[in-house]
């Protein structure tokens, strides 16, 4: 049986592929009959005799062999032993790739059945599948499995036959394969409504034996009329589809005659002029209903159909729907992107068909702009010619589009605000990943959130989406506004305390003369002012008290409270990190905010020339937070010595945030430790615990 089909199959490819092309295939063919040896269809068949049909729908389209190679082979990888390698080495990677394209589809499962979710559904599959050819070979698997779907059980056959109706006959569509179109259509709906089916292919039946009369007679006037006019052509009456019945009485509320009553026919002839030759021909053998005629010559469809429609009224009222096109045309409109695969010649290299796709679409693209609906259009037909978007699933199953390169925070922000923003840390198909990490098409993404969550400005530098980029921003500048603001007011208290005034002690009006004078929006923008160091807070009590800059005699400040919870609006400096008990001075930065210093740190005397801006800060009572400290520690070079080091900081109750090691010199080794602490007496229990050890020979803190 399945060598009958492969004797027909290659009769139809020695009309069109050379000798070489047919003996790989045949090395093909016997790779995946061996493969599939002891396999069956739900039929009964041997498995074989399924990607034998496949490779036969495909040879309708003279593709290549490449294509056609990849037909036989396709459910191998997933079904039987053979590897992607092996694929590889035998036929090489061209063919390994459409075969593991082909693979990847037949891995997604289309879950949901809300018409927004098919839509992106359509988009992750052609933008997965890379090439047009894997969604060629994708589509003839269909059209095979649906044209032997009986043999499935009922309740796959409906899932089956509503993903075929909802996600392959539309893509079918947009790459202008009308022939497969339709067959699928008409497939699915007989499966999903076995009922209507009947009923409906039973009134046609019907239908058509009353009307064969009328329709001969109408066929021959159309003939006799184009003769007359000197058209050469050809004239068939066109069969209505049931399921393009079936949806047009849906949708207009028709009834079967109605709908039935509008006659199709297709006048084919071999150029355009003749096209407009004709259409005036026939608009002068029967009366046009207005409004009906379309020039899609001039403007053809998004998927490349070019025809003239018009409808006429013809003999007893009948409406007779008529299209006109040329013979390349028509091979468009039946086969659409594959008729651009025709095979040429033994010449033409995989390149050359390459670049002719790349050129016809991109030929329809410029049409699209002509016609206006560019964008839907280009979505469907770019396929791998403009891989910017990427296709993932939420882990409830909902498809998310995004741009090339987004990351799993991008993913996140797309979802929502607040999950981005909360967002610690990622799994791509039940794998923690990285941040940053790429995403690809088909990918299952999950966030992991937690509660106090910030967003991290180092995002910024690897998000690929507006959104979250401006969400982010968005969200740093409140807390960084809030933060500067509170700041701002302490450092006013304190100012305000020299002149013996206190916040609460001044009038709105007086708030309302320096928000004008200033030339500020409000007075929470005086204070977050103030906080980042953009406006100095003696000179805002001044003007606040007197209206005026004048040197008033002023008692000693007072120094400002640092409690380590203040944010972004306080930072602690990097070169000698200060901890509670240290006695400490400040230096506003302008934009930045109050950073602290130990009043002794060599950096922050360098920078002293400014004494303005030098602050007297004090530690608050109620200090919480952990503070980084620098420990370097000398010890001997024992085995085991660091693990020593280690765990006396841990009893002691601190952290280890970084550990470095100097070169091993002789008998002692240098450690360096960031470590956190509560305050100076916790560093000192640290410290205490680690010179207990034994090797251990000198331990300092580092303040610069
Ligand atoms: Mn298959």
């Amino acid at each position: 049986m399945a060598l009958g089909h492969i004797a027909e199959l290659q009769q139809t490819l020695s009309a069109y592929l050379k000798p070489a092309d047919l003996a790989r295939i045949d090395d093909a063919f016997h790779l995946a009959e061996e493969a599939h040896r002891g396999q069956f269809r739900k039929s009964g068949e041997p498995y074989i005799s399924h990607p034998i049909a496949v490779a036969e729908i495909l040879s309708q389209w003279q593709l290549d062999a490449q294509t056609l190679i990849a037909a036989l082979l396709h459910d191998v990888v997933e079904d039987t032993h053979v590897s992607k390698e092996e694929i590889t080495v035998k036929f090489g990677k061209s063919v390994a790739d459409l075969v593991d394209g082909v693979s990847k589809l037949d891995r997604l499962e289309f879950q949901t059945q809300q018409d927004a979710q098919a839509e992106n559904f359509r988009k992750m599959l052609l933008a997965m599948a890379r090439d047009v050819r894997v969604i060629l070979i994708k589509l003839a698997d269909r059209l095979h499995n649906m044209r032997t779907l009986e043999a499935v059980p009922a309740e796959k056959r409906r899932r089956i036959a509503r993903e075929t109706i909802d996600i392959y006959g539309p893509i079918a569509n947009r790459l202008g394969l009308d022939s497969i179109y339709r067959e699928l259509q008409e497939l699915s709906f007989q499966f999903l409504f076995p009922l209507r089916f009947a009923v409906l292919s039973k009134a046609l039946k019907v239908a058509r034996g009353s009307r064969r009369e009328l329709i001969a007679r109408v066929l021959k006037a159309i003939k006799k009329q184009l003769d007359e006019a000197g058209v050469k052509q050809q004239v068939v009456g066109r069969e209505k589809h049931l399921y393009s019945i079936y949806e047009k009485m849906v949708e207009k509320r028709l009834t079967f005659s109605q709908v039935l009553d509008i006659y199709g026919f297709r006048v084919i002839v071999d150029d355009i002029p003749a096209c407009y030759l004709a259409l005036g021909a026939l608009h002068a053998l029967y009366k046009p209903v207005p409004g009906k005629f379309k020039d899609y010559i001039a403007i053809p469809k998004s998927n490349g159909y070019q025809s003239l429609h018009t409808t006429l009224i013809g003999p007893f009222g009948t409406p007779i729907e008529i299209q006109i096109r040329t013979w390349g045309m028509h091979r468009i409109a039946e086969s659409g992107v594959a008729s651009h695969w025709l095979y040429k010649d033994g010449k033409e290299k995989f390149s050359d068909v390459q670049q002719r796709t790349t050129k016809w679409l991109q030929s329809l693209l410029e049409l699209q702009n002509m016609s206006g609906d560019s964008a839907e259009f280009l979505e469907h037909v770019k396929v791998d010619l403009f891989p910017d978007d990427v296709y993932v699933f939420t882990p409830a199953g909902k498809i998310l589009a995004l741009p090339r390169g987004a990351t799993p925070v991008d993913f996140a922000y797309a979802v929502h605000t607040d999950i981005g923003n909360r967002c610690v840390a990622a799994k791509i198909n039940g794998d923690l990943v990285p941040l940053r990490t790429e995403l690809k098409n088909g990918d299952r993404v999950e966030i992991v959130t937690a509660s106090h969550a910030h967003p991290n400005p180092i995002w910024l530098s690897y998000l690929k989406t507006g959104k979250a980029r401006s969400q982010i921003r968005h969200f740093l500048k409140t807390v960084h506004n809030e933060e500067s603001s509170e700041l701002g007011e302490r450092l006013l208290s304190q100012a305000l305390r020299a002149l013996e005034s206190t916040v609460d002690a001044l009038t709105p009006e007086q708030w309302e003369r320096v928000v004008r004078d200033s030339g500020a929006r409000s007075r929470a923008e005086i204070l977050a002012d103030i906080g980042l160091g953009k406006r100095h807070a003696a000179i805002v009590a001044r003007q606040l008290i007197s209206g005026d800059e004048t040197r008033h005699d002023t008692k000693p400040q007072g120094s400002i409270v640092v409690r380590g919870s203040e944010g972004m609006a306080v930072q602690f400096a990097k070169c000698c990190h200060p901890i509670p008990g240290d006695s400490i001075i400040g230096f506003i930065k302008k934009g930045q905010g109050l950073v602290v210093h130990i009043h002794d740190c060599p950096t922050a005397f360098r920078a002293r020339s400014d004494p303005e801006r030098w602050l007297d800060l004090e530690w608050g009572t109620d200090t919480e937070k952990m503070f980084q400290v620098s420990l370097r520690v000398t010890a001997a070079n024992q085995r085991g010595v660091l693990a020593k080091v280690a765990s006396a900081i841990a009893d002691a109750g601190s952290n280890i945030d970084n550990l470095s090691l100097d070169e091993e010199r002789g008998m002692y080794s240098t450690m360096h430790f960031a470590l956190e602490v509560t305050t100076r007496d916790h560093l000192a229990q640290v410290m205490r615990r680690v010179r207990a050890i034994p090797a251990v020979v000198r331990i300092t803190r580092v303040k610069e």
